[in-house]
């Protein structure tokens, strides 16, 4: 226990609509917060309740409840139970899932992954970015404390994205490419932003992917240069003049293959997933890694 639940929107104990029992704070602070909860009519199942107050001067939890019920039946989604709204606040309830990767990675000897681990875990985070553009929605906040892995004997190798709050559609409704707007905010977290949100561009597909990049780089190394700088212009600055060389002084040199790809690429264009996957599949196997191996995690 780090804190009194005094001023949290939920109490331990709390009963929601008569069927989810709130336990304890899991996470967030952002925008939401995250609550375990017990599902009184589905056996106690674990589930996970994200909660906003009425009062959030931006609400984002509608975005969230549009993205996540779209994404239903894909693989790395958490699976939809319900939502609501009264006078107090907007809730979400889905699957609970695991620990996220930022704190995998934190809790690991060197701060960083191994190849093998990090690598799979690539391939993984690209599917699931792959299936939020196959139903319109870019994500914009592609960071390791939004992704999780899952928390049962079928799911805990899975990893499972999180958090829809800034997502945003790229396809109209008739399935063609929203023209971009000249000037957007910046949004997204400033360590894993791509140059375009630096420089307050509309995002495109390319742009969470380069997340993932940058995510690669900091799952292998242990950390991103600019880590330590706050900012936001002067990591734009950084960024922009990396030599991607550089930021992957060690690794497998493969992987220069993905930045020279996502550079290739404008707003509108179709990134070439399977290129990505091949790329980061081809060491894997070149290192003779199967997919089940343990993950750092896992062992000792
Ligand atoms: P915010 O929008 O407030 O940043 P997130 O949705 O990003 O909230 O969640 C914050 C943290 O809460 C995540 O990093 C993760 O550790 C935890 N979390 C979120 N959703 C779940 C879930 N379905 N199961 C387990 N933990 C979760």
């Amino acid at each position: 226990m780090t804190s009194s639940s005094e001023g949290e929107i939920l109490q331990s104990g709390q009963l929601i609509r008569d069927r989810w029992k709130v336990n304890k704070k899991v996470g967030g602070g952002g925008f939401g917060e995250i609550f375990d909860a017990f599902d009184l009519q589905n056996h106690n199942e674990r589930v996970a309740i994200k909660v906003e107050s009425s009062k959030a001067t931006k609400q984002v939890l509608k975005m969230e409840v549009a993205v996540l019920r779209r994404l239903q039946g894909k693989k790395h989604a958490c699976k939809f139970y319900g939502c609501g709204r009264n006078d107090k606040f907007n809730y979400l309830v889905m699957s609970l899932q695991g620990k996220n990767l930022a704190d995998l990675r934190r809790e690991s000897p060197r701060q960083c992954f191994s190849v093998s681990t990090a690598l799979r875990l690539g391939v993984q985070i690209l599917l699931g970015i792959k299936e939020i553009h196959s139903i319109g929605f870019l994500h914009r906040d592609i960071k390791p404390s939004n992704f999780a892995m899952g928390r049962t004997p079928t799911t805990m190798r899975v990893v499972y994205m999180l958090d829809f709050g800034l997502a945003r559609q790229y396809l109209n409704a008739k399935g063609e490419i929203r023209s971009p707007r000249s000037a957007a905010g910046f949004r997204g977290t400033v360590r894993y932003a791509a140059v375009t949100a630096h420089k307050n561009k509309e995002m495109g597909r390319q742009d969470d992917l380069f997340s993932l990049f940058y995510m690669l780089v900091e799952f292998l190394q242990g950390s991103l240069p600019w880590r330590k700088i706050k900012d936001k212009d002067e990591v734009g600055r950084m960024k922009e003049e990396a030599d991607f060389d550089v930021l992957l002084e060690g690794c497998p040199s493969d992987l220069l293959n993905i930045p020279a790809h996502l550079k290739s690429l404008g707003y509108p264009d179709d990134p070439d997933y399977d290129l990505l996957e091949q790329t980061l599949r081809n060491i894997l196997s070149r290192m003779n890694v199967n997919m089940d191996d343990p993950y750092d995690w896992e062992l000792n």
